[in-house]
């Protein structure tokens, strides 16, 4: 009963965070057409739509394939009300199901309103409708009956384990590093602009880097901490933005060393590199950077957005220019940054280009960062 209540609250917290889509979106598929759904280590047929990284699923499919299991439940669905009521611990009856059902050949998705009650208690979860059935996430759902989830978006593969808990369950996070790559940076925040840019790397289950400057990490913990959580990568762009190459060497190694402190304090990793303010560095900074085991990030793509202030020219400058590997320079200072960014994640993904942060792209571009070394691109 404990545990049931603890789920329902992180399920709460889970469907708060879920925003609503006011249009059609586009769905992705998800899983592999062969066998690459395992249930307890058995492979079983089951459907499943990507929808803004979020895996959707068909209750009755769900239901089947945990009946037998601890987690087993029955359901009754009224077309009238638009009610689905769960009661968990019962056997479905799998007779007369059609294991041969093949994802529908949709590409888009809208949001469906549906009552959602487990053994009586309504509770909220975010639901589609596709081709004219209803498809509820999945991980909503095992949040509720206690069961562990492991989803593959590059392998489209999906583990459902009923002996592990919910707190197992995870989506894992592929690169191929033979595919297209680049990383977005944002320097100078966080600022109040940093969530929507969060919310929108979320949605397209995509990952940036933050160059945050020291003294803005306390005042933004929650969003530095969100953004860690996220996979985004946090790094040093030092305590209050000076020149470094103007910078006395106290004064260089008290603003990388605070900040790197700072970064390490809220999410338990220090930065293993930096990006100099304003780029600009000289032989002092570049020996303290080594000593702290930084390396050094300029960038390869620069729109420019601190001067124009203007999401349609950074979107198209962007696209315009974007090449693989590229390091592309962004401020979540602004209003038009973050707007542009909001365009700009699902047109690069669309493109062919993961979006990685700046660690990753090095490492699967076979690139080791040195410290006291300064990298544009991931370009060998
Ligand atoms: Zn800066």
């Amino acid at each position: 009963m404990i545990r049931k209540i603890v789920s329902i609250l992180i399920l709460v917290c889970l469907v708060l965070s879920i925003t609503p889509y006011a249009v059609a979106v586009e769905t992705v598929e998800a899983l592999r057409s062969d066998a690459s759904v395992t249930v307890n280590d058995v492979r079983m047929p089951l459907r499943a739509y990507n929808i803004s990284g979020r895996l959707y699923v068909d209750l009755l499919e769900v239901a089947v394939v945990l009946s037998g299991t601890e987690n087993q439940f029955t359901y009754r669905w009224s077309e009238r009300n638009r009610t689905v009521n769960i009661s968990t611990g019962r056997a479905f009856s799998a007779i007369g199901f059609n294991t041969s059902r093949r994802i529908a050949n949709a590409r888009q998705a809208t949001p469906a309103e549906i009552n959602f009650l487990v053994d009586g208690d309504e509770l909220p979860i975010s639901a589609f409708s596709i081709s004219g059935e209803t498809y509820f996430d999945l991980r909503t759902i095992a949040v509720i009956m206690d069961f562990c989830v492991v989803w593959d978006p590059f392998e489209k593969s999906l583990e459902i384990d009923t002996r592990r808990s919910n707190t197992d369950s995870v989506t894992v996070k592929r690169i191929d590093p033979d595919k297209p790559m680049i990383a977005l940076t944002f320097d100078d925040g966080p600022s109040i602009y940093t969530p929507p840019i969060l919310d929108a790397l979320e949605k397209h289950n995509a990952v940036a880097t933050f160059y945050v400057t020291g003294s803005r990490v306390r005042t933004y913990s929650d969003t530095v901490i969100r953004a860690f959580e996220g996979g985004n990568e946090i790094s040093n762009h030092s305590w209050s933005h000076p020149r470094l190459d103007r910078s006395s060497e106290q004064r260089i190694r008290s603003e990388l060393q605070n900040t790197n402190d700072a970064i390490e304090e809220l999410t338990g990793v220090a930065p293993t590199n930096m990006r100099p303010p304003y780029g600009a560095m000289n032989q002092r900074a570049k020996t303290i950077s080594e000593e702290l085991g930084l390396s050094i990030i300029m960038w390869s793509l620069d729109p420019f957005d601190w001067r124009y202030r203007n999401a349609n020219y950074i979107y198209n400058y962007v696209m315009t220019n974007v090449k693989d590997r590229d390091v592309i320079l962004f401020h979540d200072l602004y209003e038009s940054t973050a707007a542009a960014a909001e365009r700009l994640i699902p047109a690069l993904i669309a493109e062919g280009y993961q979006l990685v942060t700046l660690s990753e792209l090095f490492y699967y571009s076979d690139i080791t960062l040195e410290p006291g070394v300064a990298y544009r691109n991931a370009v060998p």
